[in-house]
């Protein structure tokens, strides 16, 4: 904290994760004798640049990239690039930590990365979007490589981004291989990729429930965001007989008491993927209720699923859900809980499975495409499918065997400590480097 005093996400990252694991620490002095935590928490390098770029009428902008590096110790870098007013080092670092215990949980080899750029796409042209795309890359693919780091898409990075960025990198390289994953299903995209944040994230509550007596079948959920993890966690949510009743963006809520059908989500898909509008549309086109600058957390509900951004639910937010009824918290987006939210949860001993278990199922399916791309073929959905979902129930029994406490099972301890165990004892064969 007195090195980087500033950097507000990054903190609460690494306190959650510092003060779940400090009792398995203790119990194993030969990881805080090397420094493990310390070393975890410095990144191994990190890159920042100038990203000029022309807009349709000429004027000259200059946005800020980043790429942070932070660990290398079971694979190449891995994570998504991030494109929002928001992002600043904080934020990235943040992700970037998170990610090296995500990546750890998959049992795939991919050390954890994350970048961006605090650059809008909301309201540009396809042609400046592209602009920016190509200057962006223009610096970064010096960085990076199927081998040493291999981005992917996040907020505001979806298939156009990744097109545009992977188009110029195969220019400035000269070489077709798999440098970022989310790929068009023609050019090396893995089947299900796009599908597989908010399906994973399903499966994970699907696991939670089962292990706890429960059946996620006639639940009614509350999703936040209508992005990519949001619309498929909601399209996983409709095949397993659930009922979404809201969906949000940074203007407002929907509330569909019921419930969002398949039909309702493909208006929702036109509406955000294509179109690129608000979800007020939906409540005009639906006649439904709009909560206009308001997050879903007031209604009624069994289970909550943000997946818009962090913080997005605070500790009156959290008091509010349990009230309610909510029984089970599972995060789609990474952090979406403040450290009030976090306690409450936890306090209340409900069903709480923290981002990066939950949400794991993106870099997992990245990390078929990485094996996918370097045996050059093409495995058929179903198969994806099933190794995403075998994955998944893989990740939550790691958090089974590392988070019990007596009755209760703590998945954001068995997350993080599960997570860091295979990247410590890496670090430690590997020496201090
Ligand atoms: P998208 O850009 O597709 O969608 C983001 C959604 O969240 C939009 O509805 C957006 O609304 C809303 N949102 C973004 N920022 C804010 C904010 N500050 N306040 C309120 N709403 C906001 O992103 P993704 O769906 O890909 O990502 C969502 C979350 O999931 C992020 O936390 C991301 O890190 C995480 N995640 C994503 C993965 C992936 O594979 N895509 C993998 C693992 C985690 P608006 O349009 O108004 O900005």
């Amino acid at each position: 904290i007195a090195r980087d005093p500033e950097e507000k996400e990054f903190h609460q990252a690494v306190h959650e994760v510092a003060s779940t694991l400090a009792p398995f620490l203790d119990k194993n002095p030969k990881y805080t004798d090397a420094k493990i935590l310390e070393r975890i928490a410095e990144p191994e390098r990190v890159i920042i640049f100038r990203v000029p770029w022309v807009d349709d009428k000429g004027e000259v902008h200059v946005n800020r990239g980043y790429r942070v590096q932070m660990n290398s110790a079971i694979g190449p870098y891995k994570g998504g690039i991030r494109f929002h007013p928001s992002v600043c080092l904080s934020v990235l670092k943040f992700l970037a930590f998170e990610q090296v215990f995500k990546n750890s949980l998959t049992t795939l080899p991919m050390g954890g990365g994350k970048g961006g750029a605090d650059f809008d796409p909301k309201g540009k042209s396809d042609n400046e979007v592209m602009r920016f795309c190509q200057s962006f890359m223009s610096e970064l693919y010096r960085h990076i490589g199927p081998n040493t780091d291999v981005p992917a898409g996040d907020i505001g990075v979806g298939a156009r981004e990744v097109g545009y960025m992977f188009g110029q990198y195969k220019k400035l390289q000269n070489e077709f291989t798999g440098v970022l994953t989310g790929k068009g299903r023609n050019w090396g995209g893995s089947l299900i990729r796009p599908e597989s944040t908010g399906y994973g994230t399903l499966y994970f509550a699907k696991e939670m429930l089962e292990a706890h007596g429960k059946s996620i079948e006639g639940k009614t959920i509350l999703i936040s965001g209508s992005g990519n993890v949001a619309q498929f966690a909601t399209e996983k949510a409709i095949h397993l007989g659930a009922k979404v009743v809201t969906l949000s963006d940074s203007n407002g809520t929907i509330y569909d008491p019921e419930g969002i059908t398949e039909e309702k989500l493909d208006f929702i898909k036109e509406l955000k993927n294509v179109k690129r509008g608000r979800i007020k549309e939906y409540a005009d086109h639906y006649g439904c209720e709009y909560l206009e600058g308001k997050r879903p957390w007031s209604i009624k509900c069994d289970i909550a699923i943000p997946c818009a951004t962090q913080n997005e639910i605070n500790g009156d937010d959290a008091k509010e859900l349990i009230k309610n009824g909510c029984f089970c918290v599972a995060e789609g987006a990474n952090m979406p809980s403040t450290p009030g939210a976090f306690d409450v949860f936890l306090s209340a001993k409900i069903l709480y499975g923290p981002a990066k278990a939950v949400n794991a199922g993106g870099v997992s399916t990245s990390g078929l495409e990485m094996t996918q791309n370097s045996m050059r073929l093409c495995w058929c959905r179903d198969e994806v499918d099933e190794r995403l979902s075998t994955i998944m129930k893989n990740i939550h029994e790691q958090c089974m065997t590392y988070g019990k406490e007596g009755d209760y099972i703590n998945y954001a301890a068995g997350a993080n400590i599960a997570g860091f165990v295979k990247v410590a004892d890496a670090m430690l064969d590997q020496g201090i480097v």
